[in-house]
């Protein structure tokens, strides 16, 4: 049930991995989509390609750009920025047999022991993509790409493929429970629709699954739980347009720059404690200019909804803002959603499900929520800001001990593939946590590591360097080769 972006790819995954499904998709007339959602991963290229989509005509549909990455603006100090890029694809291949020592680590060793190296020029040295997407705002061939699209033509778009998921419109819905599992939805009073499982997308109203559960809570303390959004017109395209997601944070939160073929999707994040929402509006419109605003409408969104333990109950499966959210730092809201697409389809595979399945699912999916809630949580704990409130607030209050543990951990040995500290799902890639910490300049104790491996990564850092920086322009649509090829299998984040 639900005919947002949640509703859709599940529906994309379930018919793609599970033919022998019959899908329903229930479009309720009540509420709409949040119309938000435009910064993605590289987890929704590989979920089209897996489907057959043909992507240059999604791409142009969808309004879409290129994104590499995203570019973080005034996090750690004002006037300071850093770049978080999908990987480059050839960093993958690490420095030495001994796969915990990559180019990446090695600089950050570097750091520490040799003058020459320094936190800023990090990713210039690191990152071919950062001269190539971030200086000349171009598209880098060599690194891993999502796409930024428009929340309101992807579904559309789905609707138009999916021609094998039936759609129920429907005004009124009653969800009629027998013995705590959803026994059917009668829609308009009339139509009886019965399933053996149902999703639930219908978002923050969690419209099926309160019905045969009570919330069970992931406690978590949010950092933004409100966002004035707005689709913001280009003044000068040329200049504007970029191969990256923006997050430029300011007193009370951020705003995030989604830059489409035709407008700018763009958002002020910020806590209602801190902010009003008249507040945020101002900074907001000032953030983007008064002229360029004046007749643009905005919407004021909350997200203070939680995220649950169990998002299976029964035979009922929430996924989507239903299930839950962070916030939109990162891109995590669809990346949750195909994620949880793919370990309902793995789960139902064998077409037959019980308690243990759906045990297992909530259980995988908790990993994954905390990997972000951990990854988000490092941008404000480790930020240097304190010129408001807000940031006081965020770089001295109590983070979860699991947050603390992990930057123990990795500031004694780094992030790397032996110190993993789950298995499944496994939300960002350790070069990820590395592209983040040096954004706030996190200081690692110097590792044991032999003079082979130093010189490999020398070696490496040396042949970065020599790369040709060929730029593609930021519109086309530069697709990677096949679901097998170099780019879909190595996407990093
Ligand atoms: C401020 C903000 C910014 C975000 N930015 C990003 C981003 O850049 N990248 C990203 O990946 N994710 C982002 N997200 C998350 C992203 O928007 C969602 O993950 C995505 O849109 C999926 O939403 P959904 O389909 O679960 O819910 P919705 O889009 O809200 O759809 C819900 C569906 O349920 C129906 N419905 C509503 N009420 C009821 C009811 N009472 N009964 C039955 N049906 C009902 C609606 O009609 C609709 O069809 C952002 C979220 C927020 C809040």
């Amino acid at each position: 049930m639900g005919a947002g972006s949640a509703g859709w790819l599940t529906a994309l995954a379930l018919n793609t991995h599970c033919g022998f499904l019959k899908i329903r998709l229930i479009r309720p007339s009540r509420g709409s989509p949040i119309g938000v959602g435009e910064s993605t991963q590289s987890d929704l290229i590989l979920l089209l390609q897996a489907a057959r989509i043909d992507l240059p005509s999604f791409y142009e549909a969808c309004h879409a750009t290129m994104k590499c990455g995203i570019f973080y603006t005034d996090w750690n100090e004002i006037g300071k920025h850093y770049w978080h890029p999908f990987s480059d694809l050839d960093l993958g291949t690490f420095a030495s047999p001994a796969s915990f020592y990559s180019v990446a680590h090695h600089y950050q060793q570097m750091i520490l022991r040799a003058g020459k190296y320094r936190h800023t020029q990090y990713y210039k040295s690191v990152h071919t993509s950062y001269e190539t997407c971030v200086r000349k705002k171009q598209v880098a061939p060599e690194s891993a790409v999502a796409f930024h699209v428009d929340a309101h033509e992807i579904t559309k778009y789905l609707e138009r493929h999916l021609v094998a998921v039936e759609v129920l419109d429907a005004n009124d819905l009653d969800v009629k429970v027998k013995d705590g599992r959803v026994d059917c939805i009668v829609l308009d009073g009339s139509r009886t629709v019965k399933s053996d499982l149902y999703v639930d997308c219908s978002g923050f109203a969690r419209a099926i699954h309160r019905r045969v559960a009570e919330p069970d809570i992931v406690d978590y303390e949010a950092n933004v739980n409100r966002a004035v959004a707005a689709q913001v017109p280009y003044v000068d395209i040329e200049k504007e347009i970029t191969p990256y997601t923006g997050a430029h944070a300011h007193k009370h939160g951020w705003t995030w720059s989604i830059p489409l073929q035709s407008r700018i999707g763009s958002g002020y994040v910020y806590h209602g404690d801190f902010c009003s929402a008249d507040e945020a509006e101002t900074d907001f419109r000032q953030h983007w200019g008064i002229e360029r605003m004046k007749d643009v409408e905005v919407a004021h969104i909350r997200f203070d909804s939680p995220t649950l333990r169990n998002p299976w109950v029964e035979n009922v499966v929430a996924i989507g803002l239903s299930a839950g959210f962070v916030e939109p730092l990162e891109a995590t809201g669809l990346n949750w959603t195909i994620t949880s697409g793919q370990t309902l389809y793995e789960a139902i595979a064998a077409r037959y499900y019980d308690r243990d399945t759906s045990a297992k699912y909530n259980f995988n999916m908790l990993g994954y929520v905390y990997d972000v809630q951990d990854f988000i949580d490092a941008h404000y704990k480790l930020s240097a800001r304190r010129d408001s409130e807000f940031w006081k607030y965020q770089t001295s209050r109590a983070y979860p001990e699991r947050l603390e543990h992990r930057l123990a951990l990795y500031a004694k040995e780094m992030p790397c593939d032996a110190n993993r500290l789950k298995t499944t799902p496994w939300a960002f890639h350790e070069l990820s946590w590395i592209d983040i910490l040096n954004g706030y300049n996190f200081r690692y104790a110097q590792l044991d590591v032999g003079p082979m491996q130093m010189q490999a990564a020398e070696e490496q850092l040396r042949e970065i360097a020599s790369k040709p920086r060929r730029g593609i322009g930021p519109l086309e649509c530069v697709l990677p080769p096949t679901t097998s090829g170099k780019r879909g299998a190595q996407i990093l984040m």
